[in-house]
Order: C-alpha cells, then sequence, then structure tokens
C-alpha cells in the first residue's frame, strides 16, 4: 500500500503553571516570593528524512502531540521546557492547512519547519514582587500550545515524468538508464509505488526521472488508483510520454497517444501544457510492414512535439533519448516549489471594554476577545490569581455592566467555560 495523501492533528505542548512560593530561612520572618516560572511547551517540528518515500507511517497515528513544560516550582525553580516533537517527511511534502487547504509549506528543501508552536511558560510569582504588591500571591497558568489540522500530500521532486498506458515500458526505460530498479513485469498494474531514478548523461549533468503509477494502471483491475497518483509529476519540467508503437499488444498507438493527452487534461490543463517529448518505445518488435511508427511521428508532429524511437527492451536510442532529455531540461524553469499561502492571522491587540452579555434566567455568558485570553492566562487553582481576575474584570467594567442589566446575587457568571457565582 502506498500512501501519499494524509490528514494529521499536530498539538504544541502546553506551556507550565508558574509557581507560587515564598523564600523561606531560619530567623526570617517572611522571604520575598521566589516562585519559578513554568517551562515552555515542546513545539512539533516538520524534518525532511530521505530514507522515506511515502507517508505510509502516518496512517496510523493520527495525533501527533508534543511534550508540556513542567510547572515552575519554589527556590525560583523554572520548570523544564517541554521536549520538541520531531515528525520526519519524505522529501517533497507539501503541507496544507486542512480548514482552507492552503499550502502552509513545501517540505523540499530540507529546512526544518516548526509546524505547531509549543504554549508559553506562565510566570512564577517572583516576576510579580512590585514596590504595591510585596506579597503577590498568584502566578501565572501556561499557555496551550498551538494545534492545527494539517494535510499532508506528497509530491514527488524529479525533473522528467513518464507517462503512458501500462506495459509500454516506462519502467523498463527507467531501469535500463538509471540506478533505479522497478518491478518490471508483463502485468498491467506492477508499478504501484512511484519510483524514482537519477540519470547521468555525463560529468555534471544528471536529472531525476520518475516512473509513477499509470493513470489507467491498476484502476480497471480495481486497485482504484484513479488519477491520484499524478500529482507526483505535478512538478515535473517536461513529460516523457511512452508510446508501445509496436502495437504488441493490439492496441493502436495513435489512439493510445490521444487518449493519454486526454487524461492529462483531464487532471489538469496545466499539466498537459507541460512540455512534452514522445519515446516510440519497442521499435524492435514493430513488424516491417506496419505504418503504426509514421502514423504516430504525424500525429505527434501535430500537437508540436518531437519524437524518438527507442527500444527500452535492447536499449537501442535510450542514450541519446536521455541525451536530448537532458539538452531541453537546460532551457526549462527548476522544478516547482511551492510558495506559502497561508497566512497566520496575527493576534491584533483587542480593546479590553469590548464584550458582549447575554443572559438566560440566571445564567449570564459574557462574550469578548480580550477576555478569552485572559481566561486563558489566569490559574484558577490559585487564590490570589482569581483575585487578580476579579480586579481585571472590575477594571474593564463588567461588574457594572451586570448591574446595570440587572444581575442578582447568587447568579451564574459564565465566561469562556469559567464559570462564578455572582455576589456583590
Ligand atoms: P510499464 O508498465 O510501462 O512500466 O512497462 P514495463 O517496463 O513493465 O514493460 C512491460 C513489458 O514490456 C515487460 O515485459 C518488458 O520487458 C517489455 N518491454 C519493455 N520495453 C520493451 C522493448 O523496447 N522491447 C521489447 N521487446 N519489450 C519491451
Ligand atoms: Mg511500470
Amino acid at each position: 500500500m502506498f500512501v501519499d495523501k494524509v490528514r494529521i492533528t499536530v498539538i504544541g505542548g502546553r506551556g507550565g503553571d508558574g509557581a507560587v512560593a515564598f523564600h523561606r530561612e531560619k530567623y526570617v520572618a517572611s522571604g520575598g516570593p521566589d516562585g519559578g516560572d513554568g517551562g515552555h511547551g515542546g513545539s512539533v517540528i516538520l524534518r525532511v528524512n530521505d530514507n522515506l518515500s511515502t507517508l505510509l507511517d502516518f496512517r496510523y497515528k493520527r495525533k501527533y502531540a508534543a511534550q508540556a513544560g513542567a510547572n515552575g516550582q519554589g527556590r525560583n525553580m523554572a520548570g523544564k521546557r517541554g521536549e520538541n516533537l520531531i515528525i520526519e517527511v519524505p522529501r517533497g511534502t507539501v503541507v496544507r492547512d486542512a480548514e482552507s487547504n492552503q499550502i502552509i509549506v513545501d517540505m523540499s528543501t530540507g529546512e526544518d519547519y516548526v509546524i505547531a508552536k509549543g504554549g508559553r511558560g506562565g510566570w512564577g510569582n517572583a516576576h510579580y514582587a512590585t514596590p504595591t504588591r510585596q506579597v503577590p500571591r498568584f502566578a501565572k497558568a501556561g499557555l496551550k500550545g498551538q494545534e492545527r489540522d494539517i494535510v499532508l500530500e506528497l509530491k514527488l521532486l524529479a525533473d522528467v515524468g513518464l507517462v503512458g498506458f501500462p506495459n509500454v515500458g516506462k519502467s523498463t526505460l527507467l531501469s535500463v538508464t538509471s540506478n533505479a530498479r522497478p518491478k518490471i513485469s508483463n502485468y498491467h498494474f506492477t508499478t504501484l509505488f512511484p519510483n524514482l531514478g537519477v540519470i547521468y548523461v555525463e560529468e555534471g549533468v544528471s536529472f531525476v526521472m520518475a516512473d509513477i503509477p499509470g493513470i489507467i494502471e491498476g484502476a480497471a483491475e480495481g486497485a482504484g488508483l484513479g488519477h491520484d497518483f499524478l500529482r507526483h509529476i505535478d512538478r515535473c519540467r517536461l513529460l516523457v510520454h511512452v508510446v508501445d508503437v509496436s502495437g504488441s499488444e493490439g492496441r493502436d498507438p495513435v489512439e493510445d497517444f490521444h487518449a493519454i493527452c486526454a487524461e492529462l487534461k483531464n487532471y489538469s490543463v496545466d499539466l498537459s501544457n507541460r512540455p512534452m517529448i514522445v519515446a516510440a518505445n519497442k521499435i524492435d518488435l514493430l513488424p516491417p510492414d506496419s505504418d503504426n511508427l509514421e502514423r504516430l511521428r504525424r500525429t505527434v508532429a501535430e500537437v508540436g512535439c518531437e519524437l524518438y524511437e527507442i527500444s527500452a527492451g535492447t536499449t537501442q536510442g535510450t542514450k541519446n533519448l536521455m541525451r536530448v532529455v537532458a539538452q531541453k531540461l537546460r532551457t526549462l524553469p527548476p522544478v516547482t516549489i511551492y510558495e506559502p499561502e497561508y497566512v497566520e492571522v496575527v493576534q491584533a491587540p483587542v480593546d479590553p471594554s469590548a464584550f458582549e452579555v447575554e443572559h438566560y434566567g440566571s445564567t449570564w455568558l459574557v462574550t469578548g476577545a480580550w477576555l478569552e485570553r485572559l481566561v486563558q492566562n489566569i490559574n484558577f487553582e490559585d487564590y490570589e490569581s482569581r483575585n487578580h481576575f476579579d480586579q481585571q474584570l472590575r477594571k474593564v467594567g463588567l461588574f457594572a455592566r451586570l448591574e446595570e442589566m440587572g444581575i442578582r446575587d447568587g447568579d451564574t457568571v459564565d465566561i469562556y467555560d469559567f464559570e462564578f457565582e455572582y455576589q456583590r
């Protein structure tokens, strides 16, 4: 099974909570605050591993979470930072935001990419020892790590893509011209994995050629590959269209040529406009009285492509074809590296007094961007932190507004799932 598209969730580690602690020493009545900061959560990082060629490993595991930061402790001890989680992907993996389908990053250059940032650790109370708050009994909770759903999609990095019907000799051509050893046999669906081969033409001149599962390959047998595998030649700079000119399988080379061109166009107009060279293969099997080659030659000329006669089986003409390909490549733009499209929404500064209040009977629902952030930032297990929260709510005028709207003692106030009973 070849897997080249998966959806996963990546989650940065939560930041550790800051500590509330006070320095203790013999004969010293009350020491200063010395609660350490929480450690930052680990990040999820994408990294290219050139030994991988599929996304198979992602099939069984869908959630990838980095380690949380440890909580801070007394004596100014900061919590340990959470470990980063490294996710290895094959080169050429294109990463998209699952919701918008926009490209976040193309893992082709080999640089690591931080896909989910860990949350910041919260400050310990040592930070809050200001003259006005001599005994700071509160610390901040760590922040949540970034969580996002992404789609990984493998698009091989190859200069040249081989296209053509099953059994026309694509894998054979790759095997006789490169270091790749693809499966070759007289079945119509031997190539279920894309194969990459490096072709050395001469000193300093080489290129990468990809043999992908054919357009029709396997589909008739129910393997159901459809057009999906064509994504592997999306980046190719040049297509080599292999046609069995001998008609050895009882098919007509001109019809085959048109059929494949139509399929390419069906998948993507962009791909069908890609420069193409036609390899008329199995020339060794061409019956002397056949007009196949001439008819194909005319057809190919009509669409403005060049045709080269080869026999991948006997290697006749294959070296020459590779030289022509290398020459052609020199005139073409480099392999496409996709530009990021996804723009992270930067949190704009928000107005603290912009909040809304709705009420249902005795329950008061309060919403507002600033409050949402505040709630995330408060360690509700800690008394002084709650006090701090209370002061903040008073400062932005929330209680005044609630009074105005007729809140009564004992009613419930709900701010982003944090609930408390209202008391004047
Ligand atoms: P693919 O499905 O396009 O990858 O085709 P393969 O490379 O697997 O070849 C299919 C069959 O055709 C195999 O049995 C090959 O040995 C045979 N074949 C490929 N090229 C030639 C050729 O130039 N001449 C002859 N006689 N047979 C060939
Ligand atoms: Mg093949």
